[in-house]
């Protein structure tokens, strides 16, 4: 259950973006230098070795497809960038400060597939031709990865990192449906399950909370944030409205972040953004947000779907039924801040009879689990 927080932040946003500034400064800065292109293929040089580098596309109007590509850890200097090259195959270069931490590449382009990039060192490589490999220095990445020097983005499931985080703790019980029916204990339980499954698919998995303690909501998604996560998995369980509809109310339902709709949410979106354009940023702010909103939107919604998709066919595999009321937008605090696919998971209704008494059952909380590892799997397969 999660209404108390919709509305309520309990640590103000400025406060949050004031922590997000000071985290800034305490990275090592890896300034971006200067960018060549040669033999149909773009160099980024950084003053210091490269740390992590992802990569997604977005196909839009006419063919013309956006190659992103998010360096971590890595800082644009004043009046630096890479919007002065020209190349055939390439509509637009861009660079921006997408996050204190992340610098971003966005290059438009009609070729297709241009994901095979490569780093070593302070260089990145990123070609510019559908099917030509990254080199650097003259060794391409096939090459590389038997020498096991390079990183390659087209990363095996151990590279990505998930958090999970346990819905309330302390002295927030979350949703209570009689007797030893509390939100905060069973979600706990299911996020415990469902970091062993990670971890025994080979993910990097951290949790918001190890224990039942309190934890604010602008921490948990900054926490993710800090700790580069590729995923963001909040988990819930839900309470009927009222003691009259305990048996009417049950089933499992998935939130994403919406666009901003209320003008409080507006707000905070605004505020949540405007960390990112500083006088270094090379975009226009509109065309900016466009692109950093459906990405977010459109990935936690895939997400989302693919969790319901294997959490459903997971449960209903041994209990026959379960209510599936889907995959929906909503402005959840605790989701405000992500900068990766994030999704709410309510497991289902406490306060039903039979639902109740299945989310205790640690069996039952196996099943979930399971369901929201391969979902997540699935989710990182179709997108590679
Ligand atoms: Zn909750």
């Amino acid at each position: 259950m999660v209404s108390s927080q919709r509305n309520r932040p309990r640590l103000s946003i400025p406060i949050l973006f004031f922590f997000l500034l000071l985290s800034n400064l305490l990275f090592a800065k890896n300034d971006f230098v200067k960018s060549q292109i040669r033999q149909a293929e773009l160099k980024l040089y950084f003053t210091s070795d490269i740390e992590r580098v992802t990569y997604f596309s977005i196909p839009g109007k006419e063919g013309v497809t956006k190659y992103v590509y998010d360096i971590y850890g890595a800082t644009l200097p004043d009046g630096k960038g890479i919007s002065q090259h020209t190349f055939r195959t390439v509509e637009s270069f861009k660079m921006g400060q997408n996050s204190p931490e992340r610098l971003r590449v966005v290059i438009q382009s009609k070729q297709k597939a241009l994901d095979r990039h490569a780093y070593q060192g302070k260089v990145l490589a990123i070609p510019l031709v559908h099917g030509q490999k990254a080199t650097i220095e003259g060794v391409t990445l096939a090459n590389a990865d038997k020498k096991t020097k390079f990183k390659s983005t087209d990363s095996p499931i151990n590279r990505y990192i998930v958090v999970i985080d346990a819905g309330h703790g302390g002295k927030d019980s979350g949703a209570l449906g009689g007797q030893d029916r509390i939100e905060k204990t069973v979600v706990f339980s299911i996020s415990k399950k469902l970091k062993t499954k990670l971890e025994s698919m080979g993910f990097q998995v951290y949790m918001t909370r190890n224990q039942d303690s309190f934890v604010e909501l602008p921490k948990r998604t900054e926490y993710a944030n800090e700790k580069r996560a590729d995923i963001f998995i909040s988990i819930h369980a839900n309470a009927a409205p009222n003691k009259a509809q305990e048996n009417i109310f049950k089933g499992l339902e998935i939130y994403y972040l919406s666009p901003a709709q209320t003008q409080r949410a507006k707000d905070a979106a605004e505020k949540e953004n405007s960390v990112m354009f500083q006088d270094k940023d090379y975009y226009t702010k509109n065309a900016y947000l466009s692109l950093l909103n459906r990405e977010k939107i459109v990935e936690s919604h895939k997400l989302g779907l693919d969790v319901d998709h294997e959490i459903v066919s997971s449960v209903q595999s041994h209990y026959g039924h379960l209510e599936d009321g889907g995959v929906k937008p909503a402005n959840f605090w605790v989701l405000v801040g992500a900068q990766m696919p994030a999704i709410l998971v309510e497991t289902g209704y406490i306060t039903h009879p039979q639902e109740g008494k299945n989310l205790l059952n640690s069996y039952y909380q196996e099943l979930v689990a399971k369901g929201i590892a391969e979902g997540i799997e699935r989710y990182l397969k179709n997108k590679r």
